[in-house]
This record gives structure tokens, C-alpha cells and sequence, in this order.
């Protein structure tokens, strides 16, 4: 079993073609802008959209935790109790609470992929396993679903932040179109401030991935505090030419809000409240830069 958050379909952003996006709950990282609060921690959880809430109280009596009180006419839940077992929500006449995270076998998810793949011919498309971080979750369950997915001939790829243990990736390695991997900043004191590690595990987890003849996207995430300026940039350019690293296209992905709304129903405040898009003109700077360099297929956003 593994724990999904979401499988969005006809996802055009996430890779080539059209593709079935499969969204894997828990992630080592804990990055202040993340657009996907719902999929770092590794169990389901409860999402409450309080906003709306009518205070009728129907939800105090389904919770055998006490986990949830009225306070100024509305639900207010104490997470500290809450065991984020569901039976709050079918109480609910106005459907605003829900659990994210629904677990899932190999044949369940192979099945559900599997349903797309008209479009992945047509486009020249296929699934891309995301999250969270894909590659922290099972890997018996991920290599079973990979090798299914091989053998059938869909395409995968995988989206990854590079936090996890080499081995992972040597796993899944023979099954995978592309990687679609992240780089956020090469400066230590700035990944461990926004990120909440150094950058060392994936910086050598992709060195590794591109001489073992992985084929790689590698997409930044442009955050005027984090990397919005040509330095952060150079830095990183510098570092894939030392490494020599294999790039088969970047993607340079402007910040934004999307997702704020999210942690609001999950009860936390967004830590990227400071955090700033770069403009227009920056992000031509730098897709400038990359060319300069070398690399040819540069794009804003994918
Ligand atoms: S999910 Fe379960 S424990 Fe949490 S508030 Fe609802 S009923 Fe209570
Ligand atoms: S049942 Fe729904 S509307 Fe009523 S108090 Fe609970 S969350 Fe609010």
C-alpha cells in the first residue's frame, strides 16, 4: 500500500505530453513556499474548511477524541487530539471537512493510470509519479508499479526534490523516461534557512543519477529570497558544468501563491508569506543566462 494525496489527469505542466500526475503523500522536506502542504506529512489527514462552517455542532458528537469544540460559533479542531480517523465528516451536512490521503495497492493504482493511456498515445505522454517526495515512499510497491507500468509501455516519470537514499533511486533507475529534478540552491546557509536541510544528499544523488545515464530535467524554482539573482544562478549553472551533469532541459518555475489557501485547512499559517515571485524581465535574465551557457531547451514554467 501506498498513500496518495491526489492523480490529477491530463496534467500538461508535469513532463512530456499529456500525463496522469500521481501525488504520493510524506516528504523529508519542509520548503516555505511548498504548493502541496497536504502531502508532507505520510499519514492522511484531516482538512477542515472553516471559513464556511455554520457552528452546528454535528461534528462534536461523531468525534470520540473530543478533538473538536465551538468557539465563537464555530468548529474549532485541536489537532493534538485528532486521530484523523474521518468519522467527522459524513456529520458534516456541508462537506467541510475531508481526508487526504487515500491508501492505494499496485493493481488499484496501475488500473487508474492505466485508464489514460488513449491520451498518453495520442500526446506522447505517460504517467509522472510526484508528491510529496515519490521517492521516500515504498520502494517495493514503487519497483512493482514501475516494472507494471514498463512492461506495459507507458512511460514514467519521476518528480523529485533528490531527498532520499541513492539506493532508491538505483531501484527504480531501469524503469524511469526522466527525472524531474529539482534544484533549489546550492548555498547551504539559504537551503538549510528555507528548505530546512543542507543541499549535499541532492546534489550527489543527482551527480550519481546523470553518470549512471539518467535522462534529467532540471527545474528550479525562482524565488527572489532563495535564488531570484543571476549569483544563485551562476552558482548552481557552475555547479552542473563541474559535475558534468547530463541536462535534457530546464525548467524555470516562477514562484507563486497557489496552495495558501491550503494550509488555512489544514490549520497552519504559511511560512511563505515573505517570499517573492521574481519579475518578468528577471526570469528572461535568467532563461538568458542558461543559454548563454549552453543549454539550449530553456523554458519558463513546464
Ligand atoms: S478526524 Fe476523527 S479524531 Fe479527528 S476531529 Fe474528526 S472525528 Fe475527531
Ligand atoms: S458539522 Fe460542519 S458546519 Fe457543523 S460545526 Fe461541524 S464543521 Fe461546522
Amino acid at each position: 500500500m501506498s498513500i496518495i494525496t491526489s492523480i490529477q489527469k491530463y496534467s500538461i505542466h508535469d513532463g512530456d505530453g499529456i500525463r496522469t500526475t500521481v501525488f504520493f503523500k510524506g516528504c523529508p522536506l519542509s520548503c516555505k513556499w511548498c504548493h502541496n502542504p497536504e502531502t508532507q506529512h505520510y499519514h492522511p489527514e484531516l482538512l477542515f474548511h472553516k471559513d464556511n462552517c455554520v457552528g452546528c455542532g454535528q461534528c462534536i458528537y461523531a468525534c470520540k477524541e473530543s478533538a473538536i469544540t465551538l468557539v465563537q460559533q464555530k468548529a474549532y479542531l485541536n489537532r493534538d487530539l485528532c486521530k484523523n480517523c474521518g468519522a467527522c465528516i459524513d456529520a458534516c451536512n456541508y462537506n467541510l471537512r475531508e481526508l487526504v490521503g487515500t491508501p492505494y495497492t499496485v493493481e488499484e493504482l496501475f488500473s487508474q493510470i492505466k485508464k489514460d493511456e488513449m491520451f498518453y498515445e495520442q500526446s506522447g505522454g505517460g504517467v509522472t509519479l510526484s508528491g510529496g517526495e515519490v521517492m521516500t515512499a515504498d520502494m517495493d510497491f514503487l519497483e512493482a508499479l514501475c516494472k507494471k507500468l514498463y512492461r506495459y509501455g507507458i512511460s514514467i516519470f519521476v518528480d523529485t526534490c533528490g531527498q532520499a537514499p541513492y539506493s532508491n533511486y538505483e531501484r527504480l533507475l531501469p524503469y524511469i523516461d526522466t527525472f524531474l529534478y529539482d534544484i533549489k540552491t546550492t548555498d547551504v546557509a539559504l537551503h538549510k534557512a528555507y528548505i530546512g536541510t543542507d543541499p549535499s544528499l541532492i546534489l550527489s544523488n543527482l551527480e550519481k543519477l546523470s553518470a549512471a545515464g539518467a535522462r534529467i530535467y532540471i527545474r528550479i524554482p525562482v524565488i527572489r529570497e532563495v535564488n531570484g539573482n543571476r549569483e544563485a544562478m551562476a552558482d548552481i549553472l557552475r555547479f552542473l558544468k563541474e559535475k558534468q551533469i547530463q541536462v535534457a532541459q530546464v525548467n524555470l518555475l516562477p514562484y507563486h501563491k497557489t496552495g495558501s489557501a491550503k494550509y488555512a485547512r489544514m490549520g497552519i499559517v504559511y511560512p511563505g508569506e515573505n517570499l517573492h515571485a521574481p519579475t518578468a524581465e528577471e526570469m528572461d535574465t535568467f532563461v538568458a543566462l542558461f543559454k548563454e551557457n549552453g543549454y539550449h531547451k530553456v523554458y519558463i514554467g513546464g
